[in-house]
């Protein structure tokens, strides 16, 4: 059987009587799209362009690029009990803002 753990709290959470929440986070460099630069709405530009500029754009990336930006990615994955996925929900990147959150429950 296996054993989870919060991974912020690291209170076991036991299977049947805890919820168990798991938070998938991805980091990854954003890929802008080009501007279309056609505001008439015309077709103006073959498909067969783009793909030529997107060859042109993979062909000045070298193989050291593309492993950099591999390396930018980062899938992380977390199990998190039910009071601490309440926490996470209302601040999700653990920002200390000028707003006071208070999660005592009168
Ligand atoms: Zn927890």
């Amino acid at each position: 059987m296996l054993h989870y753990s919060c991974d912020i709290c690291k209170r076991p959470i036991v299977a049947g009587s805890d919820l168990r929440h798991v938070v998938k986070i991805e980091v990854f460099p954003a890929v802008e799209d080009q501007p279309c630069g056609c505001p008439g709405g015309g077709v103006n530009q073959h498909d067969s362009d783009h793909l030529e500029e997107m060859q042109d754009l993979l062909e000045r990336l070298d193989d050291a690029e593309l492993a950099d930006i591999e390396d930018d990615t980062r899938s992380l994955r977390f199990d998190l009990c039910d009071a601490c996925r309440q926490r996470f929900v209302k601040n999700p990147l653990g920002v200390k803002g000028g707003k006071q959150l208070d999660f005592s429950n009168n």
